[in-house]
Protein backbone atom coordinates (compact mmCIF):
# COMPACT_ATOMS: atom_id res chain seq x y z
CA UNK A 1 0.00 0.00 0.00
CA UNK A 2 0.99 3.88 -0.11
CA UNK A 3 1.53 3.58 3.49
CA UNK A 4 4.39 1.23 3.32
CA UNK A 5 5.58 3.12 0.56
CA UNK A 6 5.66 6.00 2.99
CA UNK A 7 7.29 4.33 5.41
CA UNK A 8 10.39 2.23 3.11
CA UNK A 9 10.70 6.33 1.83
CA UNK A 10 11.07 7.91 5.30
CA UNK A 11 13.72 4.81 6.26
CA UNK A 12 15.89 4.82 2.53
CA UNK A 13 15.50 8.30 1.43
CA UNK A 14 19.13 9.28 2.56
CA UNK A 15 20.43 6.35 1.26
CA UNK A 16 19.40 7.23 -2.40
CA UNK A 17 20.61 10.72 -1.49
CA UNK A 18 23.87 8.97 -0.64
CA UNK A 19 24.07 7.24 -3.55
CA UNK A 20 23.91 9.68 -6.11
CA UNK A 21 25.74 12.13 -4.36
CA UNK A 22 28.39 11.33 -5.95
CA UNK A 23 27.13 11.97 -9.44
CA UNK A 24 27.46 15.57 -8.96
CA UNK A 25 31.26 15.14 -9.58
CA UNK A 26 30.13 14.75 -13.38
CA UNK A 27 28.31 17.92 -13.67
CA UNK A 28 28.96 21.75 -13.53
CA UNK A 29 27.52 24.47 -12.00
CA UNK A 30 26.04 26.93 -14.51
CA UNK A 31 27.76 29.95 -15.09
CA UNK A 32 26.63 32.36 -17.67
CA UNK A 33 24.42 34.01 -14.88
CA UNK A 34 28.01 34.75 -12.48
CA UNK A 35 25.73 34.63 -9.37
CA UNK A 36 24.56 31.37 -10.14
CA UNK A 37 28.46 29.91 -10.14
CA UNK A 38 28.62 30.63 -6.48
CA UNK A 39 26.15 27.58 -5.64
CA UNK A 40 28.12 24.46 -4.09
CA UNK A 41 28.94 21.66 -6.59
CA UNK A 42 28.52 18.62 -4.63
CA UNK A 43 25.06 19.38 -2.33
CA UNK A 44 22.02 17.47 -3.64
CA UNK A 45 19.11 17.60 -1.68
CA UNK A 46 15.46 16.15 -2.36
CA UNK A 47 12.12 16.57 -0.75
CA UNK A 48 8.59 14.48 -0.68
CA UNK A 49 5.70 15.75 0.51
CA UNK A 50 2.25 13.78 0.55
CA UNK A 51 -1.55 14.74 0.66
CA UNK A 52 -1.42 14.78 4.49
CA UNK A 53 1.20 17.39 4.22
CA UNK A 54 3.96 15.04 6.09
CA UNK A 55 7.11 16.00 4.37
CA UNK A 56 10.16 13.48 3.99
CA UNK A 57 13.95 15.42 3.55
CA UNK A 58 16.78 14.09 2.72
CA UNK A 59 20.77 15.86 1.72
CA UNK A 60 20.88 19.41 1.14
CA UNK A 61 17.50 20.45 2.08
CA UNK A 62 18.50 23.93 3.40
CA UNK A 63 19.93 24.84 0.62
CA UNK A 64 18.13 28.32 -1.11
CA UNK A 65 18.38 28.06 -5.04
CA UNK A 66 16.33 30.74 -7.04
CA UNK A 67 14.02 29.02 -9.37
CA UNK A 68 14.85 29.65 -12.65
CA UNK A 69 13.08 27.39 -15.49
CA UNK A 70 11.03 25.80 -12.59
CA UNK A 71 9.29 29.35 -12.62
CA UNK A 72 7.79 28.88 -15.91
CA UNK A 73 5.66 26.34 -15.06
CA UNK A 74 3.84 28.83 -13.15
CA UNK A 75 3.74 32.01 -15.34
CA UNK A 76 1.84 29.35 -17.93
CA UNK A 77 -0.40 28.73 -15.54
CA UNK A 78 -1.02 31.80 -14.75
CA UNK A 79 -1.15 33.31 -18.03
CA UNK A 80 -3.74 30.29 -19.07
CA UNK A 81 -5.76 31.89 -15.64
CA UNK A 82 -5.53 35.77 -16.84
CA UNK A 83 -6.06 35.21 -20.69
CA UNK A 84 -7.61 31.70 -21.28
CA UNK A 85 -6.48 29.05 -23.63
CA UNK A 86 -6.63 30.35 -26.96
CA UNK A 87 -5.07 33.66 -26.77
CA UNK A 88 -2.02 32.13 -24.49
CA UNK A 89 -2.10 29.32 -27.38
CA UNK A 90 -1.52 32.52 -30.34
CA UNK A 91 1.60 33.12 -28.93
CA UNK A 92 3.15 29.41 -27.98
CA UNK A 93 2.91 26.08 -29.99
CA UNK A 94 2.85 22.48 -28.52
CA UNK A 95 5.73 21.12 -29.61
CA UNK A 96 8.83 20.23 -28.43
CA UNK A 97 11.85 21.82 -30.20
CA UNK A 98 14.88 19.56 -29.50
CA UNK A 99 16.74 22.34 -28.86
CA UNK A 100 18.57 23.90 -26.20
CA UNK A 101 16.25 26.38 -24.13
CA UNK A 102 17.84 29.33 -25.15
CA UNK A 103 18.08 28.29 -28.60
CA UNK A 104 17.58 30.72 -31.56
CA UNK A 105 17.31 28.26 -34.45
CA UNK A 106 13.11 27.37 -34.76
CA UNK A 107 11.78 31.07 -34.10
CA UNK A 108 11.02 31.45 -37.91
CA UNK A 109 10.23 27.91 -38.59
CA UNK A 110 6.33 28.22 -37.25
CA UNK A 111 3.90 30.40 -38.30
CA UNK A 112 3.32 33.28 -37.77
CA UNK A 113 7.37 33.14 -35.97
CA UNK A 114 5.56 31.98 -32.23
CA UNK A 115 7.77 30.48 -30.14
CA UNK A 116 7.68 26.20 -30.01
CA UNK A 117 6.03 25.95 -26.62
CA UNK A 118 6.18 27.63 -23.39
CA UNK A 119 9.24 26.07 -21.53
CA UNK A 120 11.72 27.44 -23.59
CA UNK A 121 13.60 30.83 -22.81
CA UNK A 122 11.47 32.32 -26.01
CA UNK A 123 7.84 30.95 -24.85
CA UNK A 124 8.24 31.72 -21.70
CA UNK A 125 9.48 35.32 -21.99
CA UNK A 126 5.95 34.78 -24.72
CA UNK A 127 4.21 34.27 -21.97
CA UNK A 128 5.45 36.59 -19.13
CA UNK A 129 4.70 39.19 -21.40
CA UNK A 130 0.57 37.94 -21.27
CA UNK A 131 0.50 37.92 -17.51
CA UNK A 132 -1.99 40.50 -15.94
CA UNK A 133 -1.22 43.78 -14.49
CA UNK A 134 -0.53 47.42 -15.28
CA UNK A 135 2.92 47.54 -15.10
CA UNK A 136 5.80 45.45 -14.69
CA UNK A 137 5.63 45.41 -10.78
CA UNK A 138 2.39 44.82 -10.67
CA UNK A 139 2.68 41.23 -13.22
CA UNK A 140 5.96 40.38 -11.15
CA UNK A 141 3.85 40.62 -8.02
CA UNK A 142 0.75 38.65 -9.25
CA UNK A 143 3.52 36.48 -10.34
CA UNK A 144 5.01 36.28 -6.77
CA UNK A 145 1.63 36.53 -4.95
CA UNK A 146 0.66 33.05 -6.72
CA UNK A 147 3.87 31.29 -6.40
CA UNK A 148 3.09 32.53 -2.39
CA UNK A 149 -0.24 31.01 -2.50
CA UNK A 150 0.91 27.48 -4.31
CA UNK A 151 3.80 26.87 -2.10
CA UNK A 152 2.15 28.04 0.98
CA UNK A 153 5.23 30.03 2.01
CA UNK A 154 4.42 33.66 2.31
CA UNK A 155 7.74 34.45 2.54
CA UNK A 156 9.11 33.82 -0.86
CA UNK A 157 10.91 36.37 -2.66
CA UNK A 158 12.95 37.52 -5.01
CA UNK A 159 17.10 36.94 -4.74
CA UNK A 160 18.38 40.58 -5.85
CA UNK A 161 21.97 39.62 -6.68
CA UNK A 162 20.55 36.82 -8.91
CA UNK A 163 18.19 39.13 -10.47
CA UNK A 164 20.62 41.82 -11.41
CA UNK A 165 23.32 39.51 -12.43
CA UNK A 166 20.76 38.11 -14.87
CA UNK A 167 19.90 41.29 -16.19
CA UNK A 168 23.36 42.53 -16.45
CA UNK A 169 24.53 39.51 -18.98
CA UNK A 170 21.28 38.47 -20.42
CA UNK A 171 22.48 39.50 -24.22
CA UNK A 172 21.02 35.96 -25.50
CA UNK A 173 17.55 36.17 -23.75
CA UNK A 174 17.34 40.10 -25.37
CA UNK A 175 17.76 38.89 -28.74
CA UNK A 176 15.49 36.49 -28.53
CA UNK A 177 13.27 38.95 -27.05
CA UNK A 178 13.72 41.12 -29.95
CA UNK A 179 13.42 38.76 -32.49
CA UNK A 180 9.82 37.76 -30.82
CA UNK A 181 8.88 41.47 -30.39
CA UNK A 182 9.75 41.89 -34.46
CA UNK A 183 7.43 38.85 -34.86
CA UNK A 184 4.66 40.37 -33.49
CA UNK A 185 4.74 38.13 -30.20
CA UNK A 186 5.21 40.27 -27.33
CA UNK A 187 2.57 42.58 -26.19
CA UNK A 188 4.32 44.77 -24.60
CA UNK A 189 8.01 46.47 -24.53
CA UNK A 190 11.13 44.31 -24.41
CA UNK A 191 12.68 45.96 -21.57
CA UNK A 192 9.81 45.82 -19.07
CA UNK A 193 8.53 42.44 -20.33
CA UNK A 194 12.51 40.84 -19.45
CA UNK A 195 12.69 42.64 -16.05
CA UNK A 196 9.42 40.54 -14.83
CA UNK A 197 10.91 37.79 -16.18
CA UNK A 198 14.19 37.64 -14.62
CA UNK A 199 12.56 38.52 -11.61
CA UNK A 200 10.50 35.31 -12.02
CA UNK A 201 13.15 33.10 -12.54
CA UNK A 202 14.78 35.07 -9.42
CA UNK A 203 12.30 33.95 -6.70
CA UNK A 204 14.43 31.88 -4.02
CA UNK A 205 12.84 28.84 -2.98
CA UNK A 206 14.16 25.14 -1.00
CA UNK A 207 13.74 21.69 -1.83
CA UNK A 208 10.35 21.75 0.33
CA UNK A 209 8.80 24.84 -1.14
CA UNK A 210 9.02 23.17 -4.71
CA UNK A 211 7.91 19.80 -3.69
CA UNK A 212 5.44 21.79 -2.06
CA UNK A 213 4.25 23.72 -5.53
CA UNK A 214 4.09 19.84 -7.12
CA UNK A 215 1.78 18.46 -4.82
CA UNK A 216 -1.04 20.93 -5.87
CA UNK A 217 0.23 19.89 -9.66
CA UNK A 218 -0.12 15.83 -8.07
CA UNK A 219 -3.72 16.60 -7.05
CA UNK A 220 -4.72 18.18 -10.34
CA UNK A 221 -4.59 21.53 -9.21
CA UNK A 222 -6.07 21.19 -5.41
CA UNK A 223 -4.48 22.03 -2.47
CA UNK A 224 -4.37 18.57 -0.72
CA UNK A 225 -3.99 20.02 2.56
CA UNK A 226 -6.37 23.33 2.44
CA UNK A 227 -8.85 21.42 -0.04
CA UNK A 228 -8.92 24.83 -1.59
CA UNK A 229 -8.59 24.86 -5.62
CA UNK A 230 -6.00 26.60 -6.85
CA UNK A 231 -5.47 26.13 -10.37
CA UNK A 232 -8.41 24.93 -12.56
CA UNK A 233 -8.13 21.51 -13.79
CA UNK A 234 -7.42 21.99 -17.26
CA UNK A 235 -5.00 24.19 -16.90
CA UNK A 236 -2.97 21.29 -14.88
CA UNK A 237 -3.43 18.58 -17.14
CA UNK A 238 -1.84 20.91 -20.08
CA UNK A 239 0.59 21.99 -18.09
CA UNK A 240 1.82 18.73 -17.05
CA UNK A 241 1.75 17.28 -20.74
CA UNK A 242 4.59 20.15 -21.45
CA UNK A 243 6.09 19.01 -18.42
CA UNK A 244 6.38 15.43 -19.80
CA UNK A 245 7.31 16.61 -23.61
CA UNK A 246 9.23 19.99 -22.58
CA UNK A 247 9.98 20.13 -19.13
CA UNK A 248 13.60 18.68 -19.35
CA UNK A 249 14.72 20.71 -21.96
CA UNK A 250 15.97 18.30 -25.05
CA UNK A 251 16.82 15.68 -22.69
CA UNK A 252 13.15 14.95 -21.57
CA UNK A 253 12.53 11.74 -23.56
CA UNK A 254 15.46 10.39 -21.92
CA UNK A 255 13.95 11.79 -18.36
CA UNK A 256 10.60 10.37 -19.53
CA UNK A 257 11.82 7.15 -20.78
CA UNK A 258 14.13 6.08 -17.27
CA UNK A 259 12.46 8.42 -14.56
CA UNK A 260 8.34 8.53 -16.73
CA UNK A 261 6.59 11.55 -14.38
CA UNK A 262 6.30 15.20 -15.28
CA UNK A 263 8.96 17.63 -14.33
CA UNK A 264 10.66 20.92 -14.67
CA UNK A 265 14.35 22.09 -14.37
CA UNK A 266 15.84 24.63 -13.92
CA UNK A 267 19.59 25.92 -14.55
CA UNK A 268 20.11 26.74 -10.58
CA UNK A 269 19.77 22.76 -10.31
CA UNK A 270 16.58 22.78 -9.40
CA UNK A 271 13.74 19.71 -10.09
CA UNK A 272 10.45 20.24 -9.33
CA UNK A 273 8.32 16.85 -10.42
CA UNK A 274 5.40 14.76 -8.94
CA UNK A 275 3.70 11.28 -8.69
CA UNK A 276 0.29 11.93 -9.78
CA UNK A 277 -2.07 11.23 -6.90
CA UNK A 278 0.50 10.83 -4.43
CA UNK A 279 3.62 13.05 -3.66
CA UNK A 280 5.06 16.81 -4.78
CA UNK A 281 8.70 16.32 -5.40
CA UNK A 282 11.90 19.28 -5.18
CA UNK A 283 15.11 18.23 -5.98
CA UNK A 284 18.04 20.73 -5.85
CA UNK A 285 21.80 19.67 -7.16
CA UNK A 286 23.56 22.35 -8.69
CA UNK A 287 26.13 20.58 -10.78
CA UNK A 288 24.24 20.16 -14.06
CA UNK A 289 24.73 18.06 -16.92
CA UNK A 290 25.40 19.02 -20.58
CA UNK A 291 21.73 19.49 -21.27
CA UNK A 292 21.17 21.73 -18.37
CA UNK A 293 19.73 19.16 -15.67
CA UNK A 294 20.92 18.74 -12.23
CA UNK A 295 22.83 15.52 -13.34
CA UNK A 296 22.53 14.04 -9.07
CA UNK A 297 19.10 15.17 -9.33
CA UNK A 298 18.65 13.12 -12.27
CA UNK A 299 20.29 9.96 -10.97
CA UNK A 300 18.64 10.03 -7.68
CA UNK A 301 14.58 10.40 -9.64
CA UNK A 302 15.89 7.52 -11.78
CA UNK A 303 16.91 5.09 -8.88
CA UNK A 304 13.62 6.34 -6.73
CA UNK A 305 11.30 5.96 -9.95
CA UNK A 306 12.69 2.36 -10.42
CA UNK A 307 12.51 1.05 -7.35
CA UNK A 308 9.08 2.47 -6.75
CA UNK A 309 7.47 1.70 -10.03
CA UNK A 310 6.49 5.48 -10.34
CA UNK A 311 6.84 5.29 -14.25
CA UNK A 312 3.35 6.52 -15.57
CA UNK A 313 4.41 4.22 -18.72
N1 LIG B 1 16.80 32.62 -16.19
C1 LIG B 1 17.35 31.57 -16.99
C2 LIG B 1 17.56 32.03 -18.42
O1 LIG B 1 16.74 32.68 -18.96
C3 LIG B 1 16.45 30.37 -16.95
C4 LIG B 1 16.92 29.25 -17.84
C5 LIG B 1 16.79 27.90 -17.25
O2 LIG B 1 16.60 27.69 -16.07
N2 LIG B 1 16.95 26.93 -18.11
O3 LIG B 1 18.56 31.73 -19.03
Amino acid sequence: TNDNEWNELQNTLHRYVEGSKKETARGRVASYIPELAKAPHDALGISLMNGDGQTLMAGDCELRFTMQSISKVFTFILALMDRGEDAVFAKVGKEPTGDDFNSMLKLELVEPGIPFNPFINAGAIAITSMIAGRDADEKAERILQFLRRVSGNSGLAVKDEVYRSEYETAHRNRSLAYFLKDNGVLEDDVDRILDVYFRHCAVEVTCSDVAKMALVLAYGGVDPISGERLIPRRFVQITKTFMITCGMYNASGAFAIEVGLPAKSGVSGGILTLVPGRYGIGVVGPALNRKGNSVAGVHVLQQLSEHFDWSLF
